[in-house]
């Protein structure tokens, strides 16, 4: 019999997602196309709306009256004006707005300017930080809620340009969409990527077998891992959220080994993060990890977790930012990089995360490396359109931070810059089930839009994406090239 599902040494958790069944199944046999199971999972804690509706009750007193006249007592057209989403159709109507129901389309205000004002929800505010927005934060949720793409039925009206990400545009091509179906998976698009070291050729004896260097990989299905938490919100319950959701997409969860230890948690999916102090704690390491995290370079530190797990992949945990230092690495061995910059997605030299990849990626490419090493990333990627983009910048794939936590409705505690001193709280009704289902709701979501971005560039499979900065443009670049020379451009 195989060890049961959800199982993390002696710690049970239920399974919230996968139905129990036979140990031999039928299914198990078989071809299935990846996915990943979606089911509503409401906010645990209040949630502010964006808006917040004020009505003047002697103004919407004489404005039903007016209506059912009007309507000769159809109470249902009267009641569904002057909002269509629902917010004046509770109990008691407009007397007692359901802000929750609003979503800011200004109707109502614009109709009936003496009776209805909308302003912004103060609370909404203060949602996130001065980089992951209120609005971001908004959108996460209701992700993790629903496990949907979010779609604004009145299209997009914001800027098309600006700082960060948002310099950076895909570059769909018409002619190619039509043959490549995203979500809707007439053909189908991989987004497996592969994590380990691959020999640079191969070589065959004269018998044709294969001699040399051979591959040591394995894959995950979805290029999304989770990054170790900050320590305000490490406790049993968050890892063991972490580690089955980790389970159940089939992906991998950094987490600290003194953690692991402390909490005696195992299992497959997890990658303890060892740093120097953690030394004498790899002794109570009570499994064989598929991938051990280096944090930081310690020469004897990586002779001894070589020797000790020689079946397991090193992966070295640097900062973002020092192409000639990761180059070093290589020579010492390292094949697997978890390159990382600040929550706000800065490097310790201030700079962003985007060109930090595309500087990572290239040394490895001019170097003739690129390869035979893999690279995740983490730091800044807080959106579903940031996955695409990260890897078209030079990334495998990318490990979550802090969007985990807002998918479990965590509080941003102030600024959260630094990974060691920011601070989140986690809500109190938090369970372990209800954990599981957002972040699976989370990364479904998520899938969903990377497999749309690869279906409209015509890609198949997403380790074709890597690098590919042709299905790229860049704001800077397109403006140098149409305004450098004209008086005051670049001022
Ligand atoms: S802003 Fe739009 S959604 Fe909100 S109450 Fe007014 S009409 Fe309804």
């Amino acid at each position: 019999m195989p060890p049961p599902a959800y199982f993390l040494s002696g710690h049970a958790i239920n399974p919230p997602v996968l139905k129990s069944r036979p140990a031999h199944h039928w299914d198990d046999y078989m071809y299935q196309r990846y996915h990943v199971e979606t089911s509503p999972a409401l906010e645990i804690a209040p949630f502010p709306n964006r808006t917040r509706v004020k009505v003047k009750k002697h103004g919407l007193a004489t404005h039903l009256l007016k209506e059912l006249i009007r309507y000769r007592g159809n109470r249902e057209v009267a009641l569904s004006r002057p909002c269509v989403y629902g917010v004046f159709s509770g109990p008691v109507g407009g007397f007692a707005p359901r802000n929750y129901c609003c979503v800011g389309c200004l109707r109502c205000t614009i109709e009936y300017p003496e009776m209805v004002q909308v302003y912004p929800e103060p609370e909404h505010r203060l949602l996130g930080d001065s980089y992951f927005t209120p609005e971001q934060v908004d959108t996460i949720c209701y992700e993790a809620r629903t496990g949907r793409i979010p779609v604004k039925g009145a299209g997009y009206r914001g800027p098309f340009g600006g700082e960060g990400w948002d310099g950076m545009w895909t570059d769909m091509s018409e002619i190619v969409r039509p043959t490549r179906d995203g979500i809707h998976g007439r053909e189908f698009i991989s987004t497996a990527v592969d994590i380990g070291q691959k020999p640079p050729f191969l070589s065959f004896n004269e018998q044709g077998a294969a001699t040399g260097e051979s591959a040591r990989t394995f894959s995950i299905p979805i290029p999304v891992l989770f990054d170790v938490p900050p320590a305000s919100v490490v406790s049993r319950k968050f890892l063991q959220i972490v580690a089955a959701a980790a389970q159940v997409a089939e992906t991998f969860a950094v987490l600290p080994l003194g953690a692991l230890n402390r909490f005696a948690l195992q299992g497959r999916q997890i990658i303890p993060l060892v740093s120097r102090e953690d030394a004498d704690a790899l002794t109570e390491l009570r499994f064989t990890p598929l991938m051990i995290e280096l944090d930081g370079w310690n020469e004897a530190l990586f002779r001894e977790i070589r020797r000790r797990f020689a079946e397991s992949t090193i992966c070295l945990r640097h900062d973002l930012g020092s192409s000639k230092e990761l180059l070093k690495h290589y020579h010492s061995g390292i094949r697997v990089f978890h390159l990382v910059a600040n929550y706000h997605g800065l490097g310790p030299d201030g700079r962003f995360v985007l060109d930090l990849i595309r500087e990572a990626h290239g040394a490895f490419v001019e170097a003739g490396r690129r390869d035979e090493v893999t690279l995740l990333g983490s730091g800044g990627i807080i959106a579903a359109e940031h996955v695409p983009k990260a890897i078209i910048c030079g990334l495998d794939a990318i490990a979550l931070d802090t969007p985990l936590l807002a998918a479990l409705q965590a509080r941003f505690l102030g600024e959260c810059l630094d990974r060691q001193g920011s601070r989140f709280r986690l809500p109190r009704r938090l369970t372990v089930n209800w954990g599981v289902q957002r972040v699976e709701n989370l990364l479904a979501s998520w899938r969903d839009q990377l497999l749309e971005v690869l279906g409209a560039a015509g890609l198949r499979d997403v380790r074709r994406f890597r690098g590919e900065i042709g299905r790229a443009m860049f704001q800077k670049d397109l403006e140098r090239e149409a305004f450098s020379g004209i008086e005051g451009y670049g001022q």
